[in-house]
């Protein structure tokens, strides 16, 4: 791959060589990497909060990270960090979709206003539907959500043999909310990345069991990222259905009242509950109040949708019947800011170690100072790491070598990768040394060259 670059594009290989290219290694250099905004410049307007002008923790920290960049109200531009970030976070998400049966698709933005009129939710969703005229002055909506597209997807193609039952048919794509007031950053936007998953069952018992299993796979994903979340009973709202939940992160900004049980496992969400409801409707423990980010929905949809747009399965003596339907949401772009907000210091980014944009941040000696005696050994210890299995694509060289190390590292520290390796004094000891940095629990080590491989050899990567 490396050789092919060099002979088809020399400028690109030429530009990538100031770091040591004896090797075939893929080197990450923070000078070359699209990040803009001075990390330095604390004071700088866009990181103040305005009165009146809500604004997160995750907001603030992104914006000063270089992660994002807002383009319209609710909207932003995602930059290379924040998209390996994404990215790392939609395998997690792929992997336990699938791991449950689920098939990855990807359907059209563009929703016809016809389909979406036969559900009825045209008008009901009104406003916040974003809708555009084409030149044969059909109405369309930008989805923000797919029901009516996937039922009438299944229904068209005749329905669903008894022997592909459950389907569950799910996307990662992004989403259009023409929201009022779009606030906080990616917590709530007016476009956002949803991973959206539809399941078609023969039955209501079926159906049940696969609504069981999605919600147990969610609880997955969010344990895999190392998440505390509560799961609660919800309202349908205008998506509709016999019963639905909502996954939260608890966090004093969240928009949402949660309602939690001290004695057993019952959790509401408020709107759920009458307004004087101050008891556990299980066990009639005392119920605590909690603010929450919502990150997960999941509706059991029963005939809803099917019934509408004749969506059947086909039983195994090819009678058919109307699909029994869920829907499960997770809001991708939502979940990685709310991570962050949940997770982080006001002054560092801490991320769910798994959707790092990089696990390591190896730091070399300043130009001219005398640990530049150790340079050599910066690229040998570079090049030993990128070879351990997996971690290749997983390290950044913060080669802004004119930077004292002391900046790079309050930098690496406020950016959040998990180990931050710096080649300083210790490095011209014999056997050198490495200044290893855990940035999770703050403890530094000084390790040789076998230690610190020994310890990266550990790192968890997606
Ligand atoms: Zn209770």
């Amino acid at each position: 791959m490396r050789r092919l670059l060099r002979s088809s594009l020399p400028h690109l290989a030429a530009g990538r060589a100031s770091y040591n290219d004896s090797s075939r290694v893929r080197r990450h250099l923070l000078s070359r990497i699209y990040q803009p905004g001075n990390l330095w410049k604390e004071n700088s307007p866009e990181l103040q909060a305005k009165p009146n002008d809500p604004s997160s923790k995750s907001q603030r920290l992104m914006y000063k990270a270089g992660l994002i960049r807002p383009s319209s109200p609710g909207c932003f531009h995602y930059l290379p960090h924040a998209v390996r970030s994404m990215e790392k976070l939609v395998r997690i998400i792929d992997g336990v979709m699938q791991d449950i049966g689920g098939q990855k698709i990807d359907m059209a933005t563009l929703c016809s206003a016809a389909l979406w009129r036969q559900s009825g939710r045209w008008d009901l969703v009104g406003k916040e539907l974003l809708c555009l005229l084409d030149r044969h002055e059909q109405e369309y909506c930008l989805g923000p959500t797919h029901e009516e597209s996937v039922t009438s997807l299944v229904a068209t193609e005749g329905g669903i043999s008894y022997k592909q039952l459950p389907l569950l048919l799910y996307q990662v794509t992004r989403k259009f909310r023409d929201e009022k007031r779009p606030c906080f950053g990616l917590l709530r936007g007016r476009e956002f990345y949803m991973k959206d998953m539809y399941t078609f069952d023969i039955s209501e018992e079926a159906a049940h069991q696969t609504y069981n299993h999605v919600c147990e796979a969610y609880a997955a994903i969010f344990r895999t990222l190392g998440l505390r979340h509560v799961k609660v009973q919800a309202d349908t709202g205008n998506i509709g259905g016999k019963m639905s939940h909502e996954f939260h992160l608890p966090a004093a900004i969240g928009e949402d009242r949660l309602l939690l049980c001290r004695s057993c496992d019952f959790a509401a969400n408020v709107e759920t509950l009458p307004p004087d409801q101050k008891t556990c409707p299980c066990c009639n423990g005392k119920l605590e109040e909690s603010k929450g980010i919502e990150i997960g929905h999941s509706f059991y949809l029963g005939t809803k949708y099917s019934h509408i747009f004749n969506a059947v399965c086909h039983s195994d003596h090819n009678k058919p019947l109307v699909a029994e339907m869920g829907c499960y949401g997770i809001g991708v772009s939502r979940l990685l800011a709310a991570s962050i907000e949940v997770l982080s210091t006001e002054e560092d980014i801490h991320w769910p170690s798994l959707i790092a944009p990089y696990q390591v941040c190896l730091i070399p000696p300043k130009k001219g100072s005398k640990e530049m005696g150790a340079a050599a050994l910066a690229e040998d210890l570079h090049d030993s790491v990128c070879a351990v299995p997996h971690l290749g694509n997983e390290v950044l060289v913060d080669d802004r070598d004119h930077l004292t190390i002391g900046k790079r590292v309050r930098e690496a520290h406020m950016m959040g990768y998990p180990y931050v390796i710096v080649i300083g004094k210790k490095a011209l000891e014999r056997p050198p040394l490495f200044e290893v940095r855990n940035h999770r629990t703050g403890q530094v080590q000084f390790l040789s060259k076998e230690g610190v491989l020994g310890l990266v050899r550990d790192i968890r990567v997606i």
